[in-house]
């Protein structure tokens, strides 16, 4: 449905847990974020009754996330629930890609139509280093595994950060040009733990494309990928692949926003960047029905604000990304 402002909100984002098997230094302290008690987390019926009452709101594409969706047990049972909503059309997975080596089978055979996988670096110590004690060689076995399975399109979401990666731009940039992968690079966004490095740390979209351009000439904009949302796709000459750029900082991509957030623990986030947020899970709680539910979606979607304040650059946010699903 639309929102107040013209916008067609029919993208649902589901944090199915927030707890995770990475400590990504942009993320989450070294210690980890605390996480939630078992009862306040929605159950995988309950995030499947959400996402059938959404639907009566008008949501018509899902993504599961986190924290790390693949360590949610029973994740197969939620996907499989969901693809056989008649009126989601689209649903995806946002992973680090760890489990994916060994859970990518069971999840397509699920219903899972597409994955992103969050690589930061393709130096196997840095990516340790990043993702405090990551393990490249099995995030990228998901990746081939994704690749091999035809988890179209497959898309890698790498955040820039100047003295973590920024200078592997070009070895990122150079996968798409021979296999179908797309390559998507995120402006970082000073939330809770990246605020510390953000000022150092921020690299604008504009400066990473560029880069690229520089090096394999002007690249040609892609219209149409599958679940676009607010990135833009770009592809060099003769490439297999595209190359994407999602800057929330740098440009303002609220106009574009065409989704609503499900935290773990059963709360609506009209904007990622708002604290705002509506309890879901105590109305599922109560025994509501789907057209209660749905209600109350239709109102989140409603109190989207016209835009997010990420420009204002605000130091660190109660919530980690996370606990929002990224
Ligand atoms: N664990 C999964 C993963 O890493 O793909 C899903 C959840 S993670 C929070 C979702 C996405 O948010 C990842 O691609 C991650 O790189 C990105 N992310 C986390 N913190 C960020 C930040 N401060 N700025 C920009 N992107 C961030
Ligand atoms: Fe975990 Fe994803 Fe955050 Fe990394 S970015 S710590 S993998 S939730």
């Amino acid at each position: 449905m639309e929102d107040r402002f013209q916008r067609e909100i029919n993208y649902l984002r589901v944090s199915v847990t927030d707890r995770c098997n990475l400590r990504c230094l942009y993320c989450m302290p070294a210690e980890g974020v605390p996480a939630a008690p078992r009862e306040e987390i929605l159950t995988l019926e309950e995030i499947a009754r959400v996402v059938r009452a959404s639907t009566r709101a008008g949501v018509r594409k899902v993504r599961l996330t986190g924290g790390e969706p693949l360590v949610r047990r029973g994740i197969e049972r939620l996907v499989y629930a969901i693809a056989r909503i008649p009126e989601i059309d689209d649903l995806a997975l946002t992973t680090n890609g760890l489990l994916l080596p060994s859970m990518a089978a069971p999840l397509k055979e699920a219903g899972l139509r597409r994955v992103n996988i969050s690589l930061d670096s393709l130096r196997p110590d840095r990516y340790a280093y990043i993702t405090r004690g990551g393990d490249l060689k099995t995030a990228w076995q998901g990746v081939e595994k994704a690749l091999e399975l035809g988890l179209h399109p497959v898309k890698l979401n790498a955040v820039v950060v100047r003295g973590f990666n920024d200078d592997e731009i070009l070895d990122l940039a150079r996968l798409t040009l021979e296999r179908p992968l797309h390559v998507r690079f995120i402006e970082l966004m000073p939330f809770g733990h990246a605020a510390a490095i953000f000022a150092g740390g921020y690299v604008p979209a504009a400066a990473i494309k560029a880069q690229i351009e520089s090096e394999f000439g002007p690249l040609q904009e892609v219209r149409k990928l599958k679940g676009s949302g607010p990135a833009r796709y770009y592809r060099a000459a003769g490439a297999a692949g595209t190359i994407g750029f999602i800057s929330a900082v740098g440009d303002h991509i609220c106009r574009r926003c065409n989704r609503l957030r499900l935290t773990a623990s059963g709360s609506l986030r009209p904007c990622l960047f708002g604290e705002h947020e509506i309890d879901l899970k105590a109305l599922l709680r109560r025994g509501a029905g789907d057209e209660e539910l749905a209600a109350l979606i239709a109102r989140a979607i409603k109190e989207k604000p016209p835009a997010g304040h990420i420009r204002s650059h605000r130091p660190a946010r109660e919530k980690a990304m996370s606990q929002l699903g990224g």
